[in-house]
C-alpha cells in the first residue's frame, strides 16, 4: 500500500514534467546525497528539496525498503513520457508551477497515472522474483 503511494507520487511528477522531483528522490534515497548538496546541484531552495523528501518519506515505513524500491523503479519511471511539456499539457491545459502541474495530472489524468503505476509495480514484482 505504501509502496504504491511512493510509485504513484513519482509517476505523477514524471507525467507532470517535474523531472527535478525524480532527480531529488534518486539522489537522496538511492544515492544518499544530503538535501543541501541536492539543493545546490539543482539550484533549488533547501526547504523545497526537504519538502519533497518529507512527502516521499511520509509514505512508507522502512527507509531501507524505500531506498531499494526507489533504486529499482526510477529507471522505469524516467522512461514514462511526460504529459506536460513547457507548461502545456497534452489536453491543452496550461499549468505554470510544479505544484499546479502535479495537481493537474493527479486530478485530470488519474487513469494515466494508474496505468503507469500498474506497469511499474508489475516490473518491480518481476525484478523481485528474478532477483
Ligand atoms: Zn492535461
Amino acid at each position: 500500500m505504501t509502496i504504491r503511494d511512493v510509485v504513484s507520487y513519482l509517476v505523477a511528477h514524471q507525467l507532470a514534467g517535474n523531472a527535478e522531483v525524480i532527480k531529488i528522490a534518486e539522489l537522496y534515497f538511492a544515492q544518499g546525497v544530503s538535501p543541501s548538496v541536492i539543493a545546490d546541484a539543482l539550484g533549488m531552495s533547501r526547504d523545497r528539496v526537504r519538502g519533497y523528501i518529507t512527502r516521499i518519506n511520509d509514505r512508507t515505513v522502512s527507509p531501507h525498503v524505500l531506498s531499494k524500491i526507489i533504486k529499482r523503479c526510477i529507471p522505469l519511471i524516467t522512461q514514462v513520457k511526460p504529459l506536460v511539456n513547457s507548461c502545456r499539457c497534452r489536453c491543452g491545459a496550461e499549468v505554470y508551477t510544479s505544484t499546479a502541474r502535479y495537481r493537474h495530472v493527479v486530478n485530470e489524468h488519474r487513469e494515466v497515472v494508474e496505468m503507469f503505476v500498474e506497469e511499474v509495480l508489475k516490473a518491480l514484482a518481476t525484478a523481485v522474483v528474478k532477483k
